[in-house]
């Protein structure tokens, strides 16, 4: 027996052992059981990536582990797609490196349920994407901006929640855009001799910052080989630049309702409670604020704090990020005053009054409350107090004012304050966006971050729940579409033939669901928009009138594909059948989230403030711009933004993240296999792996793998001269796989089965 004395390359997935497969696709044998088995297995040995093929699957360590900053970063920078532990970074860097190498854009895709990690791993793409991006006086200014945007996003849109201390409470997508000099695509900047193949780690002549273009992409390879048999080629060195960053979040997703009523057990958003904390006396006399938070209604008074989250530090911390990312004093000034305004509405107490005829009405209770706030806004009270209590009815002849009920008139303070709130954190996305860029004219590359809930089945589920599940249901589609496709055009580049892949396509559920004139937001916003009485249940009667044989929908009245009526199902529910699962909703609220009405009467005195900010949130208010036309719906809204997503995300390379939840007490070290089960079910894993897996497990380019197998064959050890994959041939030859197992790409070499695979490494160990 020979002993090889060769190092072995870095290290290749594992593929047995004490931490579990590094990549499922190796996975033996393929089903959930094994498939939670080895996540749990590599989880409690704080493996916490694992890949399936290209994508990374994360299991959230609720503990800082040891794997981050700017040695990893580099070390990924350096190394490709599987020589190292599967990582967040080896992800980036691959969609880097192929916006670069293959002039394609980017998106990366982060799914995943409340709690599971999302947020933080896209933070890790971020500052991924910021350290290896080229450097510059502007461009780093862009960098800080780009990771400052953070903080100021998670104050104004992030909130303690049962699941989550630090949830995000709207769905984000980001480009990062970025600008590049460098030939073949740009102008070169330097031209350098390198002595080292470039692929190689120990390459230190280029700048860490700058990145050498591979051989195969000089027009003409310079190489001549050293005396030591290295290659030597020329790299040209070009700069890439991080240009700009544009965000774009889901208003109609930010979860508005949480400004005016939480949960038992939540918060509202951070920065109410960090405003109160952290800002001086001063600040808190100019808003008209006092510090204890039990004062305000919209603030849950059980939970004002949230263990190691130091809100007074953190209202600094926003405070500067604000500077950072190019804020003026004077916009941090009044974002502060509209936030506080926001709080001081919760505490307008109304109350009944009549009016001159005898029909009850309603009136304000506390003439201080209304006077600070009519100050603050620039409005007179008087007015204030008119447009929150009655309602203008205006037809084309005449205009007729009704006052409001109680109820009518809390309805209308609170749909002002969350309106007031959202179209604030809208006005900062806007503001981020505005500075967050260097200009140029040049040719731009762009990378794509989504970060966004995963599919949500809770007790009860209702109309957010339904357009977050329908968001989810369409990126599934996204995700199985182009899988098979990047998979196809990968057999199609290495010349290998293409079997076709059996999977279960959503389009049917989408349909139902989207289908212009005929799905359930089409029927939603028909019965929103019909006259005469309308409510939840009749539009749950058309549903189900419309939809009784459809093979996806079930509700109290309707048989499923048994035949058979579920009784157990709530008279106001209907059940879709989606991909990860049945989820029931409840109708109740539908109609009323759909419409989102803002009385015109609150929208034309917001715009008569005096308060820059305020007044130019409420555009509509203008009475030249009035039109008589309603504002498109809650959920024609969120579709439209969808399929703008889509056209986005099908434009681009995808990369995906699947972030699971390993416990609900965000407990480091807890992994429970009954609740990733369900989750692997919603993120379809195990479909993944199949699709994956379709044709080939595995596959590798010639030379490492030549190198890691080469000691398995006479005629490749201790010495070949030949070419790689040659070389590759020899080696399974002699250990006599069969050809029907094999297959012989272009540049890499296909392994139809984990198992020939595992043949392969026990060979190799017998043999070390
Ligand atoms: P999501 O966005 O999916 O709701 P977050 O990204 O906010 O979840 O993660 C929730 C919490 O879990 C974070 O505040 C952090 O404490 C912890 N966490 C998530 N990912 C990591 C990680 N890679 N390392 C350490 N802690 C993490
Ligand atoms: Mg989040």
């Amino acid at each position: 027996m020979f002993v090889p004395r060769i190092l072995n390359p870095p290290d290749m997935p594992i593929l047995e052992g004490s931490v579990g497969v590094e990549d499922l696709v190796l996975l033996e044998p393929l089903d959930e059981d094994s498939l939670i088995k080895n996540l749990k297995l590599r989880y409690e040995n704080k493996e916490i990536y694992t890949y399936i093929g290209n994508v990374v699957i994360s299991v959230n360590p609720y503990q800082p582990l040891p794997i981050y900053g700017p040695e990893f970063i580099a070390k990924y920078q350096d190394y490709t797609f599987y020589e190292l532990k599967p990582h967040i970074y080896a992800l980036a860097n691959v969609a880097y490196q192929s916006l670069r190498d293959r002039d394609r854009d980017q998106c990366i895709l982060i799914t995943g349920e409340s709690g599971a990690g999302k947020t933080e791993a896209s933070k890790l793409v971020m500052s991924y994407v910021a350290a290896v991006c080229g450097k510059g006086e502007q461009v780093n200014s862009v960098k800080e901006q780009l990771l400052q945007s953070n903080p100021v996003l998670e104050a104004f849109g992030n909130a303690k929640t049962i699941r989550n201390d630090n949830s995000s409470r709207f769905g984000k997508y980001m480009d990062i855009e970025f600008d590049f000099k460098g030939s073949p695509l740009g102008g070169v900047i330097t031209n350098c001799m390198c002595p080292l193949p470039c692929s190689s780690p120990a390459c230190q002549l280029c700048p860490p910052l700058l990145i050498c273009f591979s051989r195969q992409r000089l027009p003409q390879p310079l190489g001549t080989t050293g005396a030591q048999g290295r290659i030597r080629a020329m790299c040209q060195v070009v700069s890439w630049t991080l240009m700009r960053v544009f965000l774009h979040t889901f208003p109609d997703l930010l979860e508005k309702s949480r400004v005016v009523k939480q949960l038992k057990g939540e918060r509202n958003f951070h920065i109410f409670y960090q405003l109160l904390a952290g800002a001086d006396a001063q600040l808190l006399r100019a808003l008209k604020l006092e510090q204890d938070a039990s004062n305000y209604a919209y603030l849950n008074r059980e939970v004002s704090r949230v263990l190691g989250m130091d809100d007074a530090s953190n209202f600094r911390a926003v405070q500067s990020a604000m500077s950072v990312i190019g804020f003026s004093e004077d916009e941090i000034r009044q974002v502060l005053q509209v936030t506080a305004l926001v709080l001081k509405l919760g505490n307008v107490e109304l109350a009944d009054e009549f009016q001159a005829n005898g029909t009850p009405a309603s009136g304000i209770r506390d003439g201080r409350g209304i006077r600070e706030i009519g100050e603050m806004m620039g409005l007179s009270s008087v007015e204030l107090e008119r447009a929150l209590c009655s309602r203008t009815m205006e037809t084309a002849k005449e205009k007729v004012v009704t006052g409001l009920s109680v109820m009518q008139a809390q309805y209308a303070r609170d749909a002002l304050a969350k309106n007031v709130y959202s179209r604030l954190f809208d006005w900062i996305v806007g503001r981020i966006n505005e500075s967050i860029k260097v200009d140029t004219g040049e040719k731009k590359k762009v990378m794509g971050v989504l970060d966004i809930y995963g599919f949500e089945i809770l007790e009860d589920n209702s109309f957010e729940q339904f357009v977050i599940n329908y968001c989810n249901e369409k990126l599934q589609q996204v995700f199985i579409e182009l899988t098979l496709k990047e998979e196809q055009e990968e057999y199609k580049r290495e010349g290998i033939p293409w079997t076709k892949v059996e999977y279960f396509d959503n389009g049917i559920i989408c349909n139902l669901i989207e289908q212009n004139q005929r799905g359930i937001l089409a029927m939603l916003d028909e019965e929103c928009l019909r006259p005469g009485v309308v409510s939840d249940s009749t539009f749950l009667a058309k549903l189900n009138q419309l939809f009784s044989k459809h093979s996806h929908y079930e509700s109290r009245v309707t048989q499923n594909a048994q035949r058979q009526y579920d009784h157990t199902m709530g008279l106001s529910c209907f059940r879709i059948c989606h991909y990860a699962g049945k989820v029931t909703y409840n109708v109740m609220g539908f109609i009323d989230k759909n419409n989102d009405l803002l009385f015109r009467d609150l929208s034309q005195a917001m715009w008569k403030a005096q308060h820059p900010l305020l007044r130019s949130l409420f555009p509509e208010g203008n009475p030249k711009e009035a039109s008589l036309k309603r504002p498109p719906t809650a959920g024609t809204q969120f579709k439209n933004s969808v399929a703008i997503l889509m056209k986005n995300l099908y434009s681009k390379n995808p990369n995906y993240i699947r972030c699971i939840k390993p416990n609900n007490q965000q407990q480091k070290g807890k992994f429970s296999s009954e609740l990733a089960v369900v989750q692997a079910r919603y993120l379809g894993l195990l479909e993944n792996v199949r699709v994956r897996r379709a044709g080939y497990a595995y596959r590798q380019v010639y030379k490492p793998f030549l190198e890691r197998y080469r000691l398995l064959s006479r005629s490749t050890w201790p010495h070949w001269n030949g070419g790689d994959r040659e070389g590759v041939e020899k080696v399974l030859e002699s250990v006599s796989v069969s050809s029907e197992e094999l297959a012989y790409g272009k540049t890499k070499i296909f392994i139809r089965s984990p198992k020939t695979l595992f043949y392969l490494e026990e060979q190799r160990r017998l043999r070390l």
